[in-house]
């Protein structure tokens, strides 16, 4: 087959920065970018910005696990705080309404000047050597090209970066397999009061108060039942699996919070799919949304079934991206490896400080990952501006789950709050270096990260 021609394409638009992917990391990358006064474009698939955070309706926050919860980013604390006058955030700043969050990333992109271009996706780039010139673009406008100066691959999976011929890491080293996906959901309709109820009756019933709490008269709750823990609710599950109600798979992973705001509703971290499933690969996305929703409908079957205050619960939103919790790991100019995070490696171009656990699902960490963390008194690692520089590209950018990471490092690295971190720096390094008129290899990390600070960034 013939190579196609794509240099041949209309021009659709050209920016100074192009930020590819509007989930976590694209938006803030794109907010960041725009703040220092380039002329910014987005690009995204969906209709709305958050990508997994919102389409994947993956709430809550992960803690960094930091003392005093720094957080490495300025606009975490704005988007906080337009998420608090929405009602949409507990005070922690940990839960947040998946559907108000994709309304608040939207207006500070307003705000800050970025152009959103929604229902576009990029499958392909042209390059010059070793630059990228241009993303080709489809939508309803059809095949057309965006040519920009630096390029930022915010889309989860680094398809920018691949396409540009990037290496990459890719799945467990050891069996080949990514980490599982979930297809997450909202229902809607519950009565707290009562789910409370049936949360210590069930206490009561089998002697096991653990993990299936409702407090704040009903607008928080927290609940799992992971299969190999012995909970509160452990018996219920055993016992709808007993009665074919359930399957085994129902019961590895279920997980379920509340939303500020959303009074009688509730996130469900589940279904989770063990098989070999690859978040990359179409037929494995779509299997996931039919066998997603064969085992959402299932589920609340079970709930009503089994449980009280389901009586008028209904589906309020099955997501419409499956949770890809790991697909591809760019190759960066610095690789984090295991040793980086559990070793607790500081960085003199560091944009961002976690001590997030290594937390694969589906599998047992091996021992050989297990190594002594550092004792320096300063227990969380930290990621260098490397890490976000495609290796053998000159003006490309990797932000997200899908920067410079093995797969044992992507296990930490790929929390929200780390996505924000790394999409504000490199939108701040890309404008650094048009504004220097540099390449993003000759940009200083700890200059971003200077920026970052001023503008009101915590670093522990
Ligand atoms: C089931 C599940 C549960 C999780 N639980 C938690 C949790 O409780 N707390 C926590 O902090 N983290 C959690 N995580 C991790 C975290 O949510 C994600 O790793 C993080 O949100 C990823 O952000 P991102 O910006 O890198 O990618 P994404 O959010 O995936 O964004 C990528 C964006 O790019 C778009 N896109 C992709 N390809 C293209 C393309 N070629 N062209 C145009 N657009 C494209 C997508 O539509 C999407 O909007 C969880 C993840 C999963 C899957």
């Amino acid at each position: 087959m013939n190579a196609i021609d794509f240099s041949a394409l209309p021009v659709y638009t050209n920016a100074e920065v192009v930020v590819c992917g509007g989930g976590t990391a694209g938006a803030f990358a794109a907010i960041a970018s725009a703040r220092e006064g380039r002329d910014t474009l987005l690009i995204e698939q969906f209709g709305s910005l958050g990508g997994t955070a919102t389409n994947g309706l993956v709430t809550p926050l992960m803690s960094t696990h930091i003392e005093g919860n720094p957080q490495s980013s300025y606009l975490f604390f704005e988007l906080q705080n337009k998420l608090r006058a929405l009602g949409a955030s507990n005070e922690r700043g940990n839960l947040f309404d998946p559907m108000l969050l994709k309304y608040a990333l939207e207006q500070l992109c307003v705000e800050a000047g970025v152009r959103l271009l929604y229902h576009t996706f990029v499958p392909e780039v042209i390059k010059d050597g070793d630059k990228i010139v241009s993303v080709v673009i489809a939508n309803k406008a059809g095949l057309s090209l965006v040519k920009g100066e630096i390029f930022i691959d915010a889309t989860g999976d680094g398809d920018v970066a691949v396409r540009a011929g990037a290496s990459y890491n890719k799945g467990n080293p050891e069996t080949g397999m990514n980490q599982p996906m979930s297809l997450r959901y909202i229902i809607d309709g519950i009565d707290m009061h009562a789910l409370g109820a049936f949360f210590a009756s069930e206490a009561e019933r089998t002697g096991v108060s653990k993990n299936a709490s409702v407090w704040a008269d009903g607008w928080e709750m927290y609940a799992d039942c992971c299969r190999g823990s012995n909970v509160t609710l452990t018996k219920v599950f055993e016992e709808a699996i007993e009665a074919g109600d359930l399957t085994v798979e129902d019961h590895i992973y279920w997980q379920v919070f509340a939303m500020p705001g959303r009074y009688g509703s509730l996130a469900f971290n589940c279904p989770e799919f063990f098989a070999n499933i690859d978040g990359t690969n179409p037929e494995d996305l779509s299997i996931s949304q039919v066998k997603g929703k064969q085992a959402i409908v299932r589920q609340l079957a079970f709930y009503k079934k089994y449980m009280k205050g389901f009586e008028k619960a209904y589906i309020a939103e099955i997501a419409p991206m499956v949770g890809v919790r790991e697909s591809r790991e760019i190759v960066t100019d610095h690789v984090l490896t295991a040793e980086d995070i559990l070793g607790k490696r500081k960085h003199p171009d560091m944009i961002a400080q976690s001590n997030y656990p290594i937390d694969i699902h589906g599998k047992q960490l091996t021992n050989r990952y297990l190594v002594e963390p550092a004792d320096d008194g300063k227990p969380w690692y930290e990621i260098p501006f490397r890490s976000l520089i495609v290796k053998g590209i000159d003006n490309l950018l990797v932000v997200g789950r899908c920067i410079g990471a093995e797969f044992i490092a992507e296990a930490s690295v790929r929390i929200q709050p780390t996505a924000r971190s790394t999409g504000e720096a490199a939108g701040i390094g890309a404008a650094l270096a048009i504004a220097g008129g540099k390449s993003i290899r000759e940009i200083d990390g700890a200059d971003v990260r200077g920026i970052m600070v001023k503008k009101g960034a915590q670093f522990a």
